[in-house]
């Protein structure tokens, strides 16, 4: 395919990806440094070009899936994607120009190395948390015992709370340890439309259908995502369960994700529902502010040149608090900090700054203010949100006020001068009151656990 084609495609799909996107800004940004570079109808492989290493890390783990899906949609095809950076592509070309056979092997040294597994999503960069710590255990123990253990591994929960990571992550794990295995990782809306196609297919319908229930039957293991998808699909449902079936009685792995615990999904018939609770069925919750901040710093040291030096642990609080009820959005808020280092140059980024950057993240979602913290805290307390801000020194109002105030210091990104106006104290009076509160967070567990739950309380809608 010739240059001013590929430019051509690239451009649809950037037009694909934009209409999803909310930070526009950002995003063209950095896909516009980025090429669709080659399309190989006979290595079956798109390759796409990075300008650097940050922008390919980028590239690879928010927008692998969309861009490969506005190619395939694009093109009607089936290709796989391949991100490079450009230095990489200029070797593979050098090692093209070599030896024309060279071009297939050289290629697939850069490539994902099973066509269904995403290899960045392993246990390596997954952060387990107290409360995820059986969810990741038994994720682990299906990844080295697959078909032995819990099978089907049934796991469900809220949206980006790391399902489709560990997923891949079993699946990646498994595939180390056993190289012969062939794993098979599918959202069941694919699964689905396959199901479709199949049946629109001319001629014998069942012979057809049959044949691709034995395509997926000569998997060893079969990682299913979102599997709610296929509620309203009868036929899609029937096949599925053949499969599933035929996993589970020949002993073969199936783990399954879902929004929802078996018993609420209603569409499902009771055979499916008791078989999918047949395994172990295992939540994934928010992780709490703690294991927030390890998921940012991870995910930000992923950026070759980003210095964790360069984030004050306030910041890294402050964007916890406000995304940690789903990590995708924390996502979102890094690429924001590495693009902000990209444009402005690297500088220090301290609550202010972190507050500025996610001014416009945050302006589509609920937003607190001071007035929303002191309500919430005063409802806690069960005291009047006025005496919060009002004089009394009683300790029971007191203590609420201290908190409050730690709150609005630490959700809000607000100046201590701002926060003194609205509780009508001076600037040392705030000080005193976050240090206090500081100081006893450290030794009492009882007021960890207040400001956490407060913290999620006014951070959700
Ligand atoms: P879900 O499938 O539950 O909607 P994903 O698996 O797509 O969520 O997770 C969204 C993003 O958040 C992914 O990029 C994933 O890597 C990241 N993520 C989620 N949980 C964790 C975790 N505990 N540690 C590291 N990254 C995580
Ligand atoms: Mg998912």
């Amino acid at each position: 395919m010739d240059k001013k084609n590929l430019t051509e495609i690239w451009d649809l799909i950037l037009e694909d990806i934009l209409k999803e996107e909310e930070n526009k800004d950002s995003i063209e940004l950095i896909l516009e440094n980025t090429k669709l570079r080659e399309i190989d109808e006979k290595s079956g492989k798109a390759v796409v070009v990075s300008e650097t290493e940050v922008f390919k890390t980028i590239i690879d783990t928010n927008w692998y899936n969309q861009i490969k899906e506005s190619i395939n949609l694009r093109l009607n095809s089936n290709f796989q994607l391949v991100i490079l950076t450009e230095d990489e592509y200029q070797k593979y070309l050098e090692d093209q120009k070599k030896s024309e056979f060279s071009r297939e092997i050289d290629l697939n040294s850069y490539i994902h190395p099973n066509d269904s597994l995403n290899p960045n999503y392993l246990f390596s960069n997954f952060i387990s948390s107290e409360s995820n710590k059986s969810l990741f255990a038994s994720a682990m123990i299906v990844a080295q015992n697959p078909g032995r253990k819990f099978n089907p591994l049934f796991i469900y929960g809220g949206s980006g709370l790391g399902k489709t990571h560990l997923l891949h992550a079993i699946g990646n794990e498994a595939w180390r340890r056993i190289p012969s295995m062939s794993i098979k990782y599918i959202e069941s809306r694919d699964f689905g439309k396959t199901v479709g196609e199949v049946m629109k297919n001319k001629g014998d319908v069942t012979s057809q259908i049959a044949a691709f229930q034995e395509k997926f039957s000569k998997y060893d293991i079969l990682l299913v995502d979102d599997i709610q998808f296929i509620e309203s699909w009868d036929k899609t449902k029937e096949i599925f369960f053949n499969i599933f079936n035929y996993f589970i009685t020949q002993g073969k792995q199936v783990v399954l994700t879902a929004d929802r615990y078996p018993e609420e999904m209603d569409s499902f018939e009771d055979r499916f529902r008791t078989r999918f609770k047949s395994g172990l069925v295992i939540t994934v919750v928010p992780p709490d502010i703690d294991t927030a901040i390890k998921i940012i710093k991870l995910k930000l040291t992923a950026h070759v040149d980003f210095d964790l030096k360069q984030i004050t642990e306030e910041a890294l609080e402050y964007i916890a608090t406000n995304f940690s009820s789903n990590i995708r959005d924390i996502e979102g808020a890094i690429n924001r900090i590495i693009l902000m280092n990209i444009v402005e140059g690297a500088s220090l980024i301290d609550l202010n700054r972190a507050h500025v950057i996610f001014k416009e993240i945050t302006k589509n979602k609920h937003v607190s203010s001071p007035k929303r913290i002191i309500n919430e805290v005063a409802k806690h307390f069960k005291v009047a949100a006025a005496e919060i801000t009002g004089t009394n020194r009683r300790k029971e109002i007191m203590f609420p006020r201290h908190i409050a105030i730690y709150l609005c210091k630490t959700m809000l990104g607000i100046s201590l001068k701002e926060i003194g106006r609205e509780f009508n104290r001076d600037h040392s009076t705030i000080i005193s009151s976050i240090e206090k509160i500081e100081k006893e967070k450290e030794t009492n567990t009882e007021i960890a656990q207040v400001i956490y739950d407060l913290r999620k309380l006014i951070s959700s809608n």
